[in-house]
């Protein structure tokens, strides 16, 4: 069984802000099923957490857009290549399931939200509240510890997952 099952992170806002849909690929199955669609003067853009993602599982699988087809993430690729076992690529992606739920723990601690969003639209939002804040050295001490576990999860991500994924975490 593919490891892949189970993971999902490269769907739930994890590893990626959007998904760049093509003309060509359906949308009305992804609209039925909750997932949100953006268009801009650069296209259009499958949000993520991908609303199409129930229970860590494609709910479009045989229609998903051809990025989502196509995509195979470093840790995907090396464990078909042979190089990580099947164990070693669970235990890699329970680590960053556990990060990502200690982000959301912590989110809803610092801020007292429960929306779910991507981590870099996350970043984003930390990255305005330290540049607005009346005491910089006050907003990274009251943040600090989801400061470190996003930047913990930027190195596994990058470490495992994807060399290009977006920017460490610290404003
Ligand atoms: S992040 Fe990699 S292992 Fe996880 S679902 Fe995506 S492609 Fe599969
Ligand atoms: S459409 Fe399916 S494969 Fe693509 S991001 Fe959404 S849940 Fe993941």
């Amino acid at each position: 069984m593919s490891i892949c099952v189970g993971c999902g992170i490269c769907c739930d806002g994890t590893m990626y802000p959007n998904v760049t849909l093509t003309p060509d690929d359906p949308q009305s199955g992804l609209l039925q099923v909750g997932a949100a669609i953006t268009s801009s003067e650069i296209g259009l853009r499958l949000t993520q957490p991908c609303g199409a993602l129930h229970d860590r599982r494609c709910a479009v699988y045989d229609e998903r857009p051809s990025l989502c087809r196509s995509y195979r993430c470093d840790l995907l690729k090396a464990t078909e290549a042979g190089k990580v076992s099947t164990g070693e690529a669970k235990r890699t992606i329970a680590v960053a399931i556990r990060l990502r739920d200690e982000i959301r723990h912590l989110l809803q601690q610092d801020t007292e939200t429960t929306d779910e969003r991507s981590l870099e639209s996350l970043r984003e939002r930390l990255r305005e509240g330290f540049e607005s804040a009346n005491d910089q050295a006050a907003f990274q001490r009251q943040h600090a510890e989801l400061f470190a576990r996003l930047a913990d999860i930027q190195h596994h991500l990058h470490s495992h997952f994807e060399k290009t994924a977006p920017s460490p975490a610290s404003p």
